[in-house]
């Protein structure tokens, strides 16, 4: 099992990397470079 914590993330729409720009507590905001399409991801 390997143990890191730099979860990935592709844009849904684009598929271009989702950049991490807000730590919200128990999740982070995580925004796509390309199309500028936001979500939140939650940590573990
Ligand atoms: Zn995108």
């Amino acid at each position: 099992m390997a143990m890191s914590d730099s979860k990935q993330m592709n844009c849904p729409c684009c598929g271009s990397k989702m950049e991490k720009i807000q730590d919200l507590g128990n999740s982070v905001l995580v925004k796509c470079t390309e199309c500028g399409l936001s979500d939140t991801a939650l940590k573990s």
